[in-house]
């Protein structure tokens, strides 16, 4: 009798829960180990710089799956477990038990790590950094009215702590180094969107700034800047970015280059290793470029593209990009894909003064992104004006009076792979 095939998925997060969820959906027999070396099952961390910080969601609500799950759909779950070393000629996973695993498909969803500040003090306690559960308690923990919060780096996930932080009661003082928040991924029109939101709520901004040492006796009690400045801090929030988590590829010589480089479906430079969420940097037939998005939708949606994948299916992964957040009063989705250079005219329907828009980034007329700020639904039409690829009249694109299916060209296709939707 044939031997029943083994799935083996490093990394418990949302893109590795989800594929196992897919595997099972799908029929698959076979024995399932997914691998975490976090303490807890699967979650979700959008959450963990939100509700979590606020007081506002429940713990429990943040995991994949209710605890039962696993052993009902007969996932063997191993947390607490660090994967070490792929062996591909024997296609074993080593484990830092000394332990191997066995597998005839392997799925990396081993995800990304904050980038830490290399100044002098950036060990001390109180300068934190925010990816897991447990770091999401310890700031928690510190954001009590009156504390002063430095936040270093004005990116999405900075920006939604000192937004949490100022609900709590806290100073909040925000480090950046460009010369506004957001500049990067927004240009200078829709950053400054996110500077009044934040200011309007009394944060105070440095921005052009960069810190030059974390100063403390044992912990944190003042962040230095470049310019001699020494700003009072309790606690230090770094949010600078991620790195995605490639040692275990890199060890294994698969191809790695900003992530695990993977094709349309998924499937690394060895055709039984696949990648999915923060660490994949997979083909995107449209953009007919290799792209890495570390966003929650990417996880939700390419751990079950990568799974299907590895049954066998003609996966292609076309999903566009799509990313949410949530500051005091403000909800915005953001759907493409609009790099700096990728554009040349920012269109915006509403009123940016109310915080109630789309604004899109085009190129030679043509929708590469769109960001919704306070109005809903407009996903899937946003997707269908970026899948189409032809020029739309931007002046009817900047009216709000005129519907946004009017102006997708007649001949787009309905989107095969549906919208990045949060709900
Ligand atoms: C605080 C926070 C807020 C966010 N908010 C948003 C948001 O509002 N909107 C949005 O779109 N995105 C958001 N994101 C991004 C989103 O959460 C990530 O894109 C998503 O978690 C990626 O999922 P993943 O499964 O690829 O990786 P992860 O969730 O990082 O899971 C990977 C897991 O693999 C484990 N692992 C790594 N190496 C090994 C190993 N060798 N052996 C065993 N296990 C290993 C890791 O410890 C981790 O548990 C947020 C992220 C953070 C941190």
């Amino acid at each position: 009798m044939k031997e029943p095939q083994v799935f083996v998925i490093v990394g418990a997060g949302l893109a590795g829960a989800k594929a196992a969820q897919t595997l099972r959906e799908s029929g698959f027999g076979g024995e399932i180990v997914l691998l975490g070396d976090e303490p807890e099952r699967p979650y979700e961390r959008p959450p963990l710089s939100k509700g979590l910080l606020l007081g506002t969601a429940e713990r429990e609500s943040v995991f994949v799956h209710e605890a039962g799950w696993y052993a009902e759909h007969d996932v063997d779950l191993r947390t607490g477990v660090t994967a070490t070393a792929i062996d591909r000629a024997a296609r074993q996973v080593e484990l830092a038990d000394g332990h191997r695993v066995g597998y005839d498909a392997l799925l990396l969803a081993t995800g990304a790590t904050p980038r830490r500040l290399d100044v002098p003090g950036a060990d001390l306690d109180g300068v934190l950094t925010l990816r897991t559960l447990s770091d999401s308690d310890r700031i928690a923990a510190q954001l009590v009215d009156g504390a002063h919060l430095v936040v270093v780096g004005a990116g999405w996930i900075g920006l939604e702590i000192a937004a949490a932080a100022r609900q709590r009661g806290a100073t909040v003082t925000v480090v950046e180094r460009s010369e506004l928040p957001l500049l990067r991924v927004l240009g200078p029109g829709l950053a400054r969107v996110f500077a009044d939101l934040h200011r309007d709520h009394g944060v105070t901004f440095r921005l052009g700034a960069t810190v030059q040492a974390f100063r403390g006796e044992g912990r944190v009690s003042a962040v230095l800047l470049g310019d001699g400045t020494e700003l009072r801090a309790d606690t230090v929030v770094v949010g600078v970015g991620v790195r995605p988590n490639v040692a275990l590829a890199e060890q294994a010589g698969l191809t790695v280059d900003n992530g695990v480089v993977v094709d349309q479906a998924l499937r690394s430079s060895d055709p039984r290793v696949y990648a999915a969420g923060d660490i994949a940097n997979a083909y995107h037939p449209l953009y007919g470029t290799h792209l890495r998005v570390e966003h929650w939708a990417t996880a939700l949606h390419s751990g079950p593209a990568a799974a299907r994948s590895m049954l066998g299916a003609e996966v292609v992964y076309d999903r566009l990009p799509y990313f949410f957040t949530d500051q005091y009063d403000l909800g915005m989705e953001y759907t493409g894909y609009a790099p700096p250079g990728g554009y040349d005219t920012v269109v915006v329907r509403g009123d940016l003064a109310k915080r109630e828009f789309i604004a899109f980034w085009t190129a030679r007329g043509r929708v590469m992104a769109g960001m919704n700020v306070n109005v809903w639904d407009v996903t899937p039409h946003i997707e269908d004006l970026i899948r189409s690829g032809k020029p739309v009249d931007l002046a009817r694109l900047a009216d709000p009076g005129i519907a946004l299916d009017d102006l997708v060209p007649v001949d787009t296709q309905p989107l095969a792979a549906g919208g990045g939707n949060r709900s």
